[in-house]
């Protein structure tokens, strides 16, 4: 029998993108000897996302859907597609085509030859403005520095993970998640595939700066403990440089200049210097405190609404 592939889409307002990817992706893998499942995660779309899927999903059993009561976000739309797949192999890909299918030929090759997560990285994308260039290159210049996981600068979420990482990954309970960084994470056997990607075929990108936002500041507070060490740091620099002043104060006082401080007024100084301090640290505290607080009252990562041609169940719901 052959092997199964599982195709995963995180779909927001994608109405025409949908049976465009759905027609590219039968193209590339109707050249292959794999049976495959195009699984479509709609995830709270305001427009004919749905009815389209559906209408795909009727003429294809291979085509099957996910339907969430509310826009959850790409991360946990792709998370649900994960965790429905039955393949061997699951690829995760966008639904605007800047992930180019005719690339999962290759990647799948890669994965026959042992890799266990196949990875693609950007070489340059079409359409992109500057300041998303610049602030992704801040974010992954910052990630480098503050976490030990391998996350390389420009890979995307257009990836191809073994049965077995994606078992792995059914286990991880966390929330705040970002699902590229769980994967890189996890290790495993990695093999990397560069591409040019296109611009999105139609409609506007669904990622604003504030989601993109919140985004980089889950996957520091995941992945890194630099934040809540970094309070500690400071601290430590104040005391010391605090105690310096008191002494260089001291023997101006009882030395070369009593004149030279009045006390009162340094003392202020330092004072104001350093509640700054410590409603900085209490705010790093807090990132972590609102992350525990998250995981602890154990809400559902998102809500399934439906299911199409979905017999198997879900496994981590
Ligand atoms: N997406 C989603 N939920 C959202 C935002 C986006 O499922 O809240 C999907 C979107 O439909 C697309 C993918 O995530 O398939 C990437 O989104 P987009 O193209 O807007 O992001 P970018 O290309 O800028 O990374
Ligand atoms: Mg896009």
């Amino acid at each position: 029998m052959p092997k199964l592939i599982s195709i995963v889409i995180p779909v927001y307002n994608e109405e025409k993108n949908v049976p465009a990817v759905a027609g590219a992706l039968r193209d590339v893998l109707a050249g292959l000897s794999y049976d495959y499942e195009i699984i479509f995660v709609n995830d709270g779309s305001r427009d004919n996302s749905l009815p389209e899927i559906c209408r795909l999903s009727q003429n294809d059993a291979r085509i099957k859907g996910i339907d969430f009561s509310r826009n959850f976000g790409k991360e946990a739309a792709t998370s649900a597609g994960c965790h429905a797949a039955a393949g061997d192999a699951v690829i995760t890909m966008d639904a605007d085509l800047q992930h180019p299918p005719a690339l999962i030929p290759e990647l799948i090759r890669h994965w026959e030859d042992g890799a266990e997560v196949v990875y693609t990285v950007r070489k340059k994308t079409k359409g992109i403005n500057i300041m998303k260039k610049i602030t992704s290159s801040l974010y992954y210049w910052m990630f480098k520095k503050m976490s030990s996981v391998a996350t390389e600068p420009r890979s995307t979420d257009f990836r191809l993970m073994d049965k077995k990482v994606i078992e792995m990954f059914r286990r991880l309970p966390e929330r705040g998640r970002m699902f590229r960084g769980l994967i890189d994470w996890m290790g495993f056997k990695r093999q990397r595939v560069e591409f040019d990607a296109n611009e999105r075929l139609h409609g506007k990108a669904g990622y604003s700066y504030q989601k993109l936002f919140r985004l980089a500041m889950n996957s520091f507070t995941s992945f890194s403990l630099l934040p809540l060490k970094l309070a500690g740091y400071l601290g430590l620099l104040i005391t010391f440089f605090s105690g310096l002043l008191l002494l260089i104060m001291l023997a101006a006082r009882w030395g070369f200049n009593p004149h030279l401080f009045t006390p009162l007024s340094v003392l202020a100084t330092i004072n104001i210097f350093l509640v700054g301090i410590v409603l900085i640290s209490l705010g790093f505290i807090a990132l972590y405190i609102a992350r525990i607080h998250d995981e602890v009252i154990d809400r559902p990562l998102y809500i399934v609404r439906e299911k199409i041609n979905l017999d198997n169940g879900m496994k981590g719901e």
